[in-house]
């Protein structure tokens, strides 16, 4: 791989980076850039000068979080940065970064308020019900009534103190965990000093939540005293968006809710609950022992959310949005009383279902499906779910000065673009290659198995033993091999006879304890699903793995609410419903798969997807343009060991 240092890495950027990069000396001089980072800051930094939203999938090895600082810090002069993440793996990536470039710059990171807090950060409660104590406890502050929060209080008397350690963690740009450290243990609250002095940071760093919830995105706007369009906007892990968007659309209610709102109304006596108790009485005994009994387990049902608004109203003369009006108020009232009663929860589940049902009753429109649900453990769930996220994201990243979505895994980017964005135009799409060198790796796929569910049969669980049997027996070093469910896992496994140690994906497992255990021996053998916790987010460092055997194509299970999702799309994107909805998560989950194998530059191994289905034009357009290129196919157990052995020879004789 070609990389340049620094200087010469001036020498090839746009001249609006480079002349800004130099004059703030952003770039330390030991500073190594590699070839894909420049094509990405070049190519960022002009889409944010064009106004285009820029969307870019570099894989991994490219260094795309400094590429995405690269391109906007010269844009930054008097705006305002936000960089929002889902896992906080990417939060320490980037402070890291800053910390590297940024002379003068002050960063603020944010875990969620809850996770921030020294008082509840360890305790078992909703966030909701969180929220709702914080506030109470924060405005008992005001007005000295007991109990109230001595954090905050400390916040308020000594403003000036709080100010300056705060900003003394912007400028040394902590991560929350280092603030809350530091702060706590002077009695100040995190949290609220961060909002304090954020009119005088330039970097925000927070979950999606912070930029993409549309109350909390305004708070902190507010004290950030910026608007939108004085925000650049760096959004990671950009392949969560979609999802993500449509969950933040979503509610769900279960019944554990609705029971202690019952009891609420047995404590707090109102004018109006005869009515709330009739209402609940409504939800409990009709709704959910109905489902209760209809319902299988894990099953998922369309529920009519008229049906329902026609029982409350023939029964009890106001209709769903009503009963959720009247609710909603009872619930502040109960709020109220309990703070007067000294309770330190001032919190009420009335208020929750009132929400619930705004929600539920209120969102009706075809980008909405509304169900019920029964899970594992027989608990019943009413859900409204959102099958489009695009009103919560189209609007802010168009809004902002520059947005740069980035994702080692935005594949095709063109999905990912037409599930964030209403409109085509002024958008940048940008596909990187692997940085790594292509003789490092092989990808194969064999054209003989499916994981079809018609074709499960004994004889294919037989093929994927000869497989993972003659690849054990060729490969060299450790192999993973990682199925499309625990289901499927369990019944090839036993057929397996290897050598090597089997260690098998468990819930109680840790991390740290499968890289202990393939650091030990080279000689083991991985199992797990895809989508699972060794499958996903996990480095496997220094080559400990050299093979990534995939069982199938991870679909997402098949319910309800997939069949609505492509039947959505399809109509939003004729002839696209299903690629949109099914294929595309199927295949991140399988590309995330196999990357576990290259981490860097150095690493050297085998890609081997057992499912014919990839090779088939629609699923293998999906892929990166890499894997469309590289793919070997193998006609069988014994063409694939011959390859791996082949592999293995070239390299030890390069
Ligand atoms: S004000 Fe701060 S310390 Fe107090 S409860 Fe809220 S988050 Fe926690």
């Amino acid at each position: 791989m070609s990389e340049h240092k620094a200087s010469k890495f001036l020498k090839g950027i746009p001249a609006v980076v480079k002349s800004s990069l130099s004059k703030k000396g952003t770039i330390p001089d030991n500073y190594v850039i590699r070839r894909g980072q420049l094509e990405f800051v070049e190519e960022a930094s002009r889409a944010i000068k064009k106004k285009e939203v820029f969307l870019g999938s570099a894989p991994c090895g490219i260094g795309k979080s400094l590429a995405s600082l690269l391109a906007v810090l010269p844009h930054l002069e008097t705006n305002k940065l936000m960089i929002c993440f889902r896992t906080r793996s990417q939060l320490h990536i980037y402070l890291k970064e800053l910390k590297a470039l940024a002379k003068n710059l002050s960063v603020l990171s944010f875990f969620n308020k809850k996770d921030m807090c020294p008082l509840y950060m360890n305790r078992n409660l909703s966030y909701f019900d969180f929220s709702e104590e914080c506030k109470q406890l924060k405005d008992n502050c005001e007005s000295s009534i007991k109990p109230y929060c001595k954090f905050y209080r400390n916040n308020i008397k000594g403003k000036r103190e709080v100010e300056e350690l705060a900003l003394n963690c912007a400028q040394q740009i902590l991560t929350p965990r280092e603030a809350v450290r530091l702060m706590s243990k002077r009695g100040f609250c995190t949290y609220e000093a961060f909002k304090r002095v954020l009119p005088k940071v330039n970097i925000f760093l927070g979950t999606y939540h912070y930029v993409f919830d549309s109350k909390i995105r305004e708070t902190i706007l507010r004290n950030f005293g910026a608007t939108l369009s004085r925000v650049l906007l760096i959004v990671d892990e950009a392949h969560n968006l979609p999802a993500f968007a449509r969950e933040l659309l979503s509610d769900k209610l279960t019944k554990n809710t609705i029971e202690r709102a019952y009891k609420e109304t047995e404590k707090f006596k109102h004018e109006s609950q005869p009515f709330i108790r009739k209402c609940l009485e409504i939800l409990m005994e009709q709704v959910f022992q109905n489902a209760q009994q209809a319902l299988k387990s894990e099953e998922l049902r369309r529920l009519h959310p008229q049906k329902v608004s026609d029982l409350i109203l023939s029964q009890n003369g106001a209709s769903a949005l009503e009963a959720a009006e009247i609710l909603l108020e009872y619930g502040e009232f109960i709020k109220e009383k309990k703070l007067e009663l000294g309770s330190e929860q001032g919190l009420s589940y009335n208020y929750r279902v009132g929400t619930f049902m705004e929600n539920f009753f209120g969102n009706n429109g075809r980008q909405y499906i509304h169900l019920v649900e029964k899970d594992q453990r027989s608990r019943i769930a009413l859900e409204v779910r959102s099958l489009d996220g695009r009103e919560i994201t189209d609007h802010v990243l168009r809004q902002a000065k520059g947005s740069i979505l980035m994702s080692g895994f935005l594949s095709p980017p063109k999905v990912y673009r037409d599930l964030t964005l209403y409109e085509t135009n002024n958008v940048y799409l940008k596909e990187l290659d692997s940085p790594f060198p292509p003789e490092n790796r092989t990808i194969l796929v064999a054209s003989d198995v499916s994981s079809k569910f018609k074709q499960r049969t004994g004889l294919m669980l037989r093929k994927w033993r000869d497989y993972i049997e003659a690849i054990s027996k060729t490969n060299k070093g450790n192999i993973a091999v990682f199925f499309t469910s625990y289901g499927l896992m369990h019944k090839v496994l036993p057929l397996i006879r290897t050598d090597r140690t089997i260690i098998v994906e468990k819930r109680e497992m840790k991390r740290n304890d499968v890289i202990k255990q393939l650091t030990r021996s080279s000689f083991n053998m991985l199992s797990g699903v895809m989508g699972g916790k060794f499958s996903e987010g996990m480095d496997y460092p220094n080559n400990i793995l050299t093979c990534m055997v995939a069982i199938g194509l991870p679909y997402a299970t098949w319910d309800v609410y997939q069949e609505s999702l492509i039947n959505y799309l399809e109509n939003q994107f004729p002839e696209n419903g299903r690629k949109y909805a099914y294929l595309t998560p199927a295949i991140l989950r399988l590309i995330q798969t196999c990357g576990r194998v290259h981490r860097s530059s150095d690493d050297q191994g085998c890609i081997i997807i057992l499912d014919e289905r990839v090779t088939h034009e629609g699923i293998k357009q999906l892929f990166p343009r890499y894997f469309q290129e590289e793919m070997i196919i193998v006609k069988n157990s014994i063409e694939c060991a011959k390859q791996v052995k082949e592999f293995w020879t070239r390299l030890s004789i390069a």
